[in-house]
């Protein structure tokens, strides 16, 4: 076994291998750039080297300082991550002449699995059911269009070279594939070097779903199960889960006896996933093979007790694997929630800042009214940490285990309420609205699932029965403690509790178990608050509200309070009747009209800006566009107008929200 192992990747990755490596006894050496100097990975490494500038192009992808840094430190051992180098053949190639162990698969498998092209030969050449396409050279645009029709609409035009869900397009008619083609191939150049692009099929609402393998250097190739992530938003997982709603054992066996061959036909030897595309009828198709470890690898860990970056370091040593097919069961069932920085409310954007809250949900087991769950949360980043532009957005993987799917669910629920963070925006709330939501719960799932369920973007998510309960119980409590703190407390116990502007009257009272109680005026009904954990200044308040607990976001605004619950944020103020009867007499509030502005949408640098004062502008036409970490956000006029002024020239860093161009 190796002594010493460096890492050639950065955050929540390089703390997950830096973990198990310890737990193995093995030193590890974290390479790291300039903005990663005071990172996570680098504090618990055993030793760290500079390798040079932010921009990963600079650092963790230039081979020879990653080459140079192993030779310094003595590492026997090199574990990619994934991203970065972790499927680049040439760098295999290069520590094998070294003399230096790659953590992961065999060149040669990695070579040919590396392109989307020549995997789809290769796995159908292995008898592997793939979807219908043509995988020859495209010469034109026309000759697109014609292979498109022989294909049959809709089609997806996807660069061979393309991943993280870049250089992927539909395309519905002759128009579509004609500008998609283009469009596609020039992305693929600028983004991969490598402009190979080829149509398949547009398998219409279908799910993801994907089998790990892992197999060794003597020929042992084991199935670890099924992932289903079909919740994605631009063809990029955030929610995923093991094992899959949809499949019977059958199809799940016959899907990783496809998967096994295609590994045994490269030779498969280190952790590596085979992904399909399946159809609602479990009907499925061959997508692509990763040969590395996979972004959503614990919740396979979490149901096979199997810990895939052990056996990757163990393979990469030459052991034999300790277990066979027979001995792996599915256990339970997990979830994973990736928690980015990014802004649901606003398309799921980009969003960077300083992380100046960050309170994580306790790893371990946990009990809820329906059971027990188990969480595990692999962060990267820490409270006062920068979320910055170079890199992915990824701020953790917070996962939950059941012994049932609505369990883990169930526990996911509870657990995003119990990730709390400020200074930058976040997801968190939009992972608590699918985990609320009764489709997501019955496991009807679909890659259309975000596009279907919020067909005009997240926006939050009225309040049910439970949440309303919540809202009421919360405010009436922080209304009491601070009164309580005041030096003067008020004995009033009849109060209204609006909710925006829907009044709630409650009496408040205490019940022998000394529980706060509040009867709900006009309904037969009294709610139960006890074990309140909150004082003023806390931005979470925890209680047990009849037998159930929670954790709210909750901050002071001028006449009330902002109360985050799951998807749910509200303005919540504690009033006298007599105050609520003036409340409601006041004018709403105005939004300010922002029809005639193109702000940012998010927090980059200005790429270009397409008009000038008094350009006359259509509807659709581009006007400027903004990058923010690694993507580019082109901003359309919504109507036809004339250019009044333009706020922003090229090259300009921009906050969320200001005024780009103004229309008159
Ligand atoms: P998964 O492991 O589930 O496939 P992703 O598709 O999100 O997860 O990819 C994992 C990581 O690798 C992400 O950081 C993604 O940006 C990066 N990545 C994957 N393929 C490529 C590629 N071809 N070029 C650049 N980055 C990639
Ligand atoms: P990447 O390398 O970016 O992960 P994939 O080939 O794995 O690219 O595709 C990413 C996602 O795009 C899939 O998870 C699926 O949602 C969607 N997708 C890919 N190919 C098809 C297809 N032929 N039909 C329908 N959806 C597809
Ligand atoms: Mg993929």
């Amino acid at each position: 076994m190796f002594s010493k192992i460096l890492i050639a990747n950065r955050g929540e990755i390089a703390v997950r291998i830096i973990k198990t490596a310890r737990r193995m006894g093995i030193r590890t050496v974290v390479v790291h750039s300039d903005a990663d100097a005071g990172s996570m990975a680098v504090e618990m490494a055993d030793e760290t080297i500079h390798i040079g500038p932010s921009p990963a192009a600079e650092s963790y992808l230039v081979q020879d300082k990653i080459v140079d840094a192993v030779r310094r430190s003595g590492a026997e051992a090199v574990h990619p991550g994934f991203g970065f180098l972790s499927e680049n053949p040439v760098f295999a190639r290069r520590l094998e002449a070294e003399g230096i162990t790659f953590i992961g698969p065999n060149p040669h498998a990695i070579e040919a699995m590396g392109d989307k092209i020549t995997s789809k030969k290769f796995a159908h050449a292995a008898g592997v059911s793939t979807v219908p396409g043509y995988m020859g050279l495209i010469e034109s645009d026309e000759h697109a269009v014609q292979i498109a029709n022989e294909i049959g609409y809709p089609v997806m035009i996807k660069a061979s070279a393309g991943g993280g869900g870049k250089g992927i397009r539909v395309a519905h008619s002759d128009a579509d594939m004609a500008e998609g083609f283009s469009a596609v191939k020039a992305e693929a150049l600028t983004a991969f070097g490598d402009d190979r692009v080829f149509l398949e099929k547009f398998i219409i609402d279908p799910r993801h779903i994907e089998i790990q393998v892992l197999g060794d250097k003597h020929g042992n190739i084991v199935s670890l199960f099924d992932r289903e992530c079909s919740i994605q938003r631009r063809n990029q997982k955030v929610i995923e889960e093991a094992p899959s709603p949809l499949l019977d054992d059958a199809t799940r066996k016959a899907m990783s006896e496809q998967a096994i061959a295609l590994a045994r036909a490269v030779n498969y030897d280190s952790a590596g996933t085979v992904e399909f595309v399946a159809g609602q009828d479990r009907s499925f198709f061959f997508l692509e093979m990763n040969t590395r470890l996979q972004v959503e690898h614990p919740v396979t860990e979490l149901i096979t007790g199997v810990d895939l970056v052990e056996q990757m370091i163990r393979s990469a040593a030459g052991e034999t694997m300790a277990f066979g097919q027979d001995d792996l069961k599915i256990n339970g069932w997990a979830i994973e929630s990736r928690i980015y920085a990014e802004d649901p409310y606003r398309g799921f954007l980009p969003s960077i800042g300083r992380l100046v809250r960050y309170d994580q949900p306790e790893e371990g087991e946990h009990d809820s009214p329906i059971g027990t769950y188990t969480v595990r949360n692999d962060s990267g980043v820490r409270e006062g940490d920068e979320i910055s532009i170079f890199y992915d957005p990824m701020i953790a993987k917070l996962n939950t285990w059941a012994p049932t799917r609505l369990g883990a669910v169930e526990g996911m629920a509870r657990a995003l309420e119990d990730t709390h963070l400020q200074g930058v925006g976040h997801n968190v709330p939009f992972l608590a609205a699918v985990m609320d939501q009764d489709r997501f719960k019955s496991g009807q799932l679909s890659t259309s699932y975000i596009k279907d369920e919020f067909p005009d973007g997240f926006k939050g998510a009225a309040p049910d029965r439970r949440r309303i309960d919540i809202l009421i119980a919360t405010a009436a409590a922080m209304n009491e403690i601070i009164s309580e703190q005041s030096g003067d407390p008020s004995d009033r116990t009849d109060w209204i509790v609006l909710i925006d502007r829907d009044a709630h009257g409650v009496t408040l009272g205490y019940d022998e178990e000394e529980a706060l109680t509040l009867d709900l005026a006009g309904e037969d009904r009294a709610l139960q608050l006890r074990e309140i954990d909150w004082r003023p200044g806390l931005a979470q308040f925890r209680a047990v509200l009849d037998d159930a607990p929670y954790t709210a976001e909750v901050a002071r605004i001028a006449d009330g309070f902002q109360i985050r619950t799951g998807a749910t944020k509200a303005r919540v103020r504690v009033l006298t009747p007599r105050m609520a009867e003036l409340f409601a007499r006041l004018p709403e509030k105005q939004a300010a009209d922002t029809s005639k502005l193109i702000q940012s949408p998010m927090p980059g640098l200005v790429v270009s800006i397409a008009v000038t004062v008094g350009q006359e502008v259509k509807a659709g036409e581009t006007v400027a566009v903004i990058e923010a970490m690694k993507m580019q956000n082109i901003l359309k006029a919504e109507r036809d107008g004339v250019v009044k002024a333009v706020g922003a020239k090229a090259g300009d860093p921009v906050a969320a929200d200001d005024v780009l161009v103004e229309f008159g």
